[in-house]
C-alpha cells in the first residue's frame, strides 16, 4: 500500500541537550549562589580503548560546562578487577563525589554487573546497580540508565503519544534496551522487545507507532520497515568504514517516519545531558532534598 509523503522532522538532538544543559546549569549556579558545592561526577576509565578515552573527555567538558565538578580515575588494562572495584570503593566513600560511572566496556575478564554491583547506589548515575535496575522494575524512585531517561525526554519534548501506542524495542540490553522497555511501559505504551532470536522482526516494525532501534547493526531499519507517521529513535553507533552510522536507514525512512533522530546528535547528546541529571538528582538525594 502506498502512502503520501509526509514531513518528516528530524530531531536536532543537540539543540534540545543544550536547552536542558542550560537548565540544569542554572540550578547549579543557585547552588553555588547560595554557598553550596557544586555536584561532582567521577569516571573511572579502565584501559586505554581510544572512544571511550573520547566518550569520557565529552563528559567532562559536559560537566564543565554546566558548573559541574568532574573527575577521571585512569587505571590500567592490566590491572584486577578486585583493583577497580576497590578504586569504586574508594569512590563511594569520597563525601565530595556524588556521582560515579564506570565507562564501559571494560577489559576482557572484568564482569561489568560485577563492578557495577560495588557502586554506591545511591552515586549509580548510570542505573546499572541491582537495586536501581530492581526500582526500575518495580516502578520506583531511582537512578535510570541515562539513554533511556533521554529518550523519553525526547518523546514527551515532541509530544508523541505514547499511552495505548505500540512501541517496538530492537535490542534487550540491561542499558539501553531493557529499561527503555520499562519506561515506555510505564508511559503505558504496549511494547514488543525485540533481540537477535526474534522471527519476524520487520513484521513487528511496521506495526510500530513508536520504534527504537538499539540493536548495533549498521541501517538494520530501512523505510519499509517503518509505519507512516511512526516515531523513529535511532540509537545504533557503528563503525562502517571508518564512519559512523545508526540503526536506522535515515534517507530511506525520510518522508515516512513523522520523527527519526540521526544519528549523530541525535540520541547521543541526550545521553550526556541525563548523566548529568542524574548526578545532580544524586547530589540532591545524598543532602536529604
Ligand atoms: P548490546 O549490549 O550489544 O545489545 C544489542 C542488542 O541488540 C542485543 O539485545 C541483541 O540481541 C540485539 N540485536 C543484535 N543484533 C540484532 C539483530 N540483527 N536483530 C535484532 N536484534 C539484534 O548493545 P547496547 O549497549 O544495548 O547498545 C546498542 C547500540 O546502541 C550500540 O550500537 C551502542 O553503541 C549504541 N549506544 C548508543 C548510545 C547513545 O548515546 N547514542 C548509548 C548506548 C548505546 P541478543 O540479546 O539476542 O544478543
Amino acid at each position: 500500500m502506498s502512502h503520501p509523503p509526509r514531513r518528516t522532522i528530524v530531531v536536532d538532538g543537540l539543540g534540545l541537550a543544550n536547552e536542558l544543559r542550560a537548565a540544569l546549569a542554572d540550578e547549579i549556579a543557585e547552588l553555588r549562589a547560595a554557598g553550596r558545592r557544586a555536584p561532582c561526577l567521577a569516571v573511572v576509565l579502565v584501559g586505554d580503548d581510544p572512544a571511550s578515552a573520547s566518550y569520557i573527555k565529552g563528559k567532562r567538558r559536559a560537566c564543565e560546562r554546566v558548573g559541574m565538578g568532574s573527575v577521571e580515575h585512569k587505571l590500567a588494562a592490566a590491572l584486577s578487577e578486585a583493583a577497580v572495584i576497590e578504586r569504586v570503593e574508594a569512590l563511594n566513600q569520597d563525601e565530595t563525589v556524588d556521582g560515579i560511572l564506570v565507562q564501559l566496556p571494560l577489559p576482557k575478564g572484568m564482569r561489568p554487573n560485577r563492578v557495577a554491583a560495588a557502586v554506591d547506589p545511591a552515586k549509580d548515575v548510570d542505573g546499572l546497580h541491582p537495586l536501581n535496575a530492581g526500582r526500575l522494575l518495580l516502578g520506583e524512585p531511582c537512578l535510570t540508565p541515562c539513554t533511556p531517561l533521554g529518550i523519553l525526554k525526547l518523546l514527551e519534548r515532541f509530544e508523541i503519544p505514547l499511552a495505548g501506542a505500540h512501541a517496538v524495542v530492537i535490542g534487550r540490553s540491561a542499558i539501553v534496551g531493557k529499561p527503555v522497555s520499562l519506561l515506555l511501559q510505564q508511559a503505558n505504551a504496549t511494547v514488543t522487545m525485540c533481540h537477535s532470536r526474534t522471527r519476524g522482526l520487520a513484521e513487528f516494525c511496521r506495526s510500530a507507532d513508536v520504534l527504537v532501534a538499539a540493536a548495533g547493526v549498521p541501517r538494520l531499519v530501512r523505510g519499509d520497515w517503518v509505519k507512516p507517521g511512526a516515531a523513529v529513535i535511532d540509537v545504533g553507533v557503528s563503525e562502517v568504514d571508518g564512519e559512523l552510522v545508526g540503526d536506522v536507514d535515515t534517507e530511506s525512512v525520510m518522508g515516512i517516519a513523522a520523527l527519526v533522530t540521526p544519528h549523530r546528535r541525535g540520541v547521543g547528546p541526550l545521553t550526556i545531558t541525563m548523566l548529568l541529571h542524574n548526578t545532580l538528582a544524586a547530589y540532591r538525594a545524598r543532602c536529604g532534598e
